[in-house]
């Protein structure tokens, strides 16, 4: 990493109080004839170019090429609870397809917990050229210690280009310990992947509030992982298996803990509308709560669920489980119905996996009128009665067939 080097051979009070004048980040500290720097330093350089000479240098980071040759493979850690593999990582192993396109790398599951032969042939199933199992009694419930100590075994053997993990809780909390552990970073809740020619993971994750879509490289480090949201991707088809499982030792690997696992109690799974198969959102064009009664009759005939943007939340209007997007929840509905929406990124980013897509707004420009499959031009208020009656007489024409 660069950094302001400061030589304290010439450092007396006066200058130290100028090198403090000229900070613009108070980035100076001046005790006992010490100057130090905090961690308020933005390298800005200031302090080299306009004060004394040679007392402040910067000191650039060398880049020291890595031979990208010996790291190969787009591992995905196959995450399960009580032998059921979360679904997200079945998603990741399509995109892991994917991107082997682009290097012809192989697709590795790695498999970590007891008696896990259901999963192993399941990831196989799912087209994973290798899966690679450890398998033992201590691994059964997930430990972020144990767990870290295997995917470190894991990468000392087979030295991957790639670790992908999914933005669950679970991934959330063992992806960062496996990136100390390796040494090298991680670019959390992506929600693209793509991949250069080299190898290089391209981690597309919205940034600055989800203003912008920053596309993160890291070409001077391996592995590169990265966690990803869910139904980001699409679960991959069953295949004809063509890969291999193997069975590795956990023989060396520290199976000891300073966690204790006391109890494990199950959360009662609350509804919410990441599984919706049909969704009305509802957006700031409803001036009144009372006024999404309006909605009832297309949600009954519908069976729909009901989502909303995040300032219906934020006027206390909704559970906030019902927000869709960046900050709420991901949806992948069959139909999704947006009225008086604006299409803001943040909402985007949660919706725009989903198979089709209405919007009704006033404004012709309307930005999710783009991604929609229909779009109707027009008020809410007026539009929504005459959704009603064609839903009707769709329903009607349907019971006469
Ligand atoms: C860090 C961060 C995270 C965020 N996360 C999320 C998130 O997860 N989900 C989310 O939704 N937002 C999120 N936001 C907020 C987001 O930026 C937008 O402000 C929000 O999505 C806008 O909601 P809206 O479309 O309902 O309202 P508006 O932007 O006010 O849009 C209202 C729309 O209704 C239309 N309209 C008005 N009257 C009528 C009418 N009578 N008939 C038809 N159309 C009409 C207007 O043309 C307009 O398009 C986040 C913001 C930040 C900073």
């Amino acid at each position: 990493m660069s950094y302001i080097k400061i030589n304290q051979e010439k450092i007396d009070a006066k200058i130290a109080q100028d090198l403090i004048k000229l900070c613009p980040f108070n980035a100076f500290e001046y005790e006992d004839a010490y100057l130090s720097i905090n961690a308020s330093c933005k390298i800005c350089k200031i302090c080299v170019k306009k004060g004394p000479d040679g007392v402040c240098e910067f000191i650039e980071d060398k880049i020291i090429p890595i031979d990208k040759s010996l790291y190969k493979g787009i591992a995905v850690y196959v995450e399960q609870h009580q032998n059921h593999a979360h679904h997200v990582s079945w998603e990741l192993l399509g995109k892991a397809k994917e991107l082997k396109e682009k290097t012809n790398e192989d697709v590795i599951a790695v498999v970590i917990g007891h008696q896990m032969e259901h999963i192993s042939q399941e990831a196989l199933n799912f087209g994973a050229d290798q899966v690679i199992v450890y398998d033992d009694p201590c691994f059964e419930a997930f430990n972020v210690e144990i767990y870290t100590n295997v995917m470190e075994a894991f990468y000392q053997k087979y030295q991957s280009n790639i670790i992908l993990f999914g933005s669950t809780p679970l991934g959330r909390s063992f992806a960062p310990r496996v990136a100390a552990r390796l040494k090298t970073g991680l670019t959390a809740d992506c929600t693209m992947l793509d991949m250069t020619k080299d190898g290089d993971l391209l981690q597309i994750r919205p940034a600055f509030g989800g203003n912008i879509m920053a596309k993160i490289n890291t070409p001077n480090h391996r592995p590169q992982l990265a966690t990803i949201r869910y139904k980001m991707f699409n679960k991959p088809s069953l295949c004809e298996p063509h890969g291999t499982i193997s069975i590795e030792s956990t023989e060396n690997i520290r199976k000891q803990s300073q966690i204790t696992l006391l109890d494990s109690l199950d959360k009662p799974r609350v509804k919410d509308i990441s599984d919706a198969e049909i969704i009305i959102a509802v957006g700031r064009a409803f001036k009144k709560q009372k006024d999404l009664e309006l909605i009832e009759p297309l949600r009954k005939k519908l069976n729909a669920e009901v989502g909303c943007t995040r300032p219906l939340i934020e006027n206390g209007w909704f559970d906030p489980r019902k927000q869709i997007g960046l900050s709420g929840r991901t949806v992948k509905p069959k139909l999704i119905i947006n009225l008086g929406i604006s299409g803001a990124v943040q909402f985007i980013e949660g919706m725009k996996e989903s198979e089709l897509i209405i919007s009704v707004n006033s404004d012709p420009h309307n930005r999710l009128f783009d991604m929609s499959h229909y779009s109707i031009v027009g008020d809410i208020y007026e539009v929504l009665p005459q959704l009603n009656e064609l839903i009707d007489q769709i329903l009607e024409v349907n019971d006469e067939l």
